[in-house]
């Protein structure tokens, strides 16, 4: 460095030592777009497949790698590749199922909003058809699948808003007994309480800006596979499509992954006891957690999740069924947010009718069950106590205004 010039130093200066002896404890964020080696043939066999390493973050960078390898062990697949969000996760996956001019998508009508507007605006575009089951109609869905032979089937473990459980390996069977693919969006149940891989389904998605990231600060997405023969088709559209993870919010859902046990723990824990009180409440005239199914959708949440615990979602509808009601309660509410995502590790609140499902229209909303007195309550790791206290307050305050001038009249009398 010495005898060159300062406009080069500016330049080169402190750059490219070589790794430190003695492994980082934690995976550092790898802010670097391209990675330099000795001798060109080494970025030939790298780029071919034959040596791992990393060229061009575009194809690969160690902290997106640490936090794909770590999906890839959580919910026992093959190997997973990590967007920069869910929905081009979603993308991706459907892209690797080899769709074309006249192919069909057999998916849940019960799948979340945007999925629907990918499907029917970016693939319609191009003739891909979409068609929407109950998938929870299993005979009804294997007489759709056996009709218009799709190609993929795609459904969600744990549907949104009304926590729907899907029976995974029913959907599986369907799929492979016509030569389809299985997707599960298991951004909801996340690997704690479901690994549709294990159950059949050869590709699962997340948006890891929920539960995953679990702390609201980023924004991305994986993919992880069953089976190593669909490398190729995934990293295509992954390369191609372009939707990268970055470093830096790889290294925020590596680290959020650490804690998504102890997390899921007491935010199930909490949603039960919340389901159970708020059933209570004479201003709630129903409570939706899947702990409280019965018949047919017990045995599917038996088959589906692994453990005895249910989700951290609790779904509720107002005994006064309006967005008035729905606006007066979410408006009273002190300590829980309300905010428009999921699965952050602080109580979130969300009227799906204006919200999440804002796009359906009403005669479809009502048809799904997705009235305007409901309201989703994604459960937080507070202490259960005082969720349950705002939420009380709140809804005492949701009663009908009539009342309530009444009783100021007779208070004042
Ligand atoms: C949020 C969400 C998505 C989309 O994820 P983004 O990270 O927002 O792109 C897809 N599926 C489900 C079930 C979601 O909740």
């Amino acid at each position: 460095m010495t005898d060159l010039s300062l406009a080069t130093k500016f330049v080169h200066a402190g750059e490219r030592k070589s790794a430190p002896a003695g492994i980082p404890a934690s995976t550092p964020i790898y802010a670097s777009s391209s990675f330099i080696h000795e001798r060109v043939e080494d970025i030939d066999s790298i780029i071919d497949g034959d040596t791992t390493g990393f060229v061009y973050s575009r194809y690969g960078n160690p902290t997106v790698a640490a936090f794909e390898d770590a999906m890839a062990a959580l919910e026992n697949g093959k190997f997973a590749y990590a967007f920069g969000s869910g929905m081009a996760a979603l993308h991706a996956a459907l892209l690797a199922c080899d769709l074309s001019n006249g192919s069909v998508v057999l998916a849940s009508k019960d799948l979340y909003g945007s999925t629907f507007e990918l499907l029917l605006t970016v693939f319609g575009a191009f003739g891909v058809k979409t068609v929407t089951e109950d998938f929870n109609d299993v005979a009804a869905l294997r007489v759709k699948a056996f009709e218009l032979k799709p190609r993929v089937l795609l459904c969600e473990t744990l549907s949104n808003p009304l926590l729907k459980v899907c029976d995974i390996e029913e959907c599986a069977l369907i799929a492979h007994e016509i030569g389809a693919k299985l997707i599960v969006d298991n951004t909801f149940a996340t690997p704690y309480l479901s690994r549709p891989l294990d159950l059949g389904a050869d590709f699962v998605v997340h948006s890891a800006t929920k539960y995953l990231g679990g702390h609201a600060d980023a924004t991305g997405g994986v993919v992880i596979a069953k089976e190593e023969f669909d490398k190729p088709a995934l990293l295509g559209a992954l390369t191609l499509a372009g939707g990268v993870l970055s470093p830096w919010e790889a290294h925020s859902l590596l680290r959020g992954i650490k804690t998504l046990g102890l997390r899921m723990e007491k935010q199930c824990s909490n949603a039960e006891r919340l389901a159970a009180q708020l059933q209570k409440l004479p201003q709630i005239s129903e409570v939706i957690y899947p702990k409280l199914f019965d018949g047919e959708d017990a045995e599917a949440l038996d088959r589906t999740f692994h453990g005895s615990e249910f989700g951290a979602i609790v779904t509720i509808r107002l005994a006064e069924d309006t967005r008035e009601a729905s606006y007066r309660f979410l408006n009273a509410l002190n300590l829980c947010t309300r905010a428009a995502s999921v699965g952050d590790l602080f109580t979130g609140i969300v009227h799906p009718a204006t919200a999440t499902h804002r796009e359906v229209s009403p005669a479809k909303r009502k048809q799904l069950g997705i009235t305007e007195g409901l309201i989703r309550i994604s459960v937080g790791i507070e202490d259960v106590n005082d969720i349950l206290t705002d939420i009380e307050q709140a809804v005492e305050k949701c009663g009908s205004p009539l009342i309530e001038i009444e009783q100021a009249v007779g208070v004042s009398a």
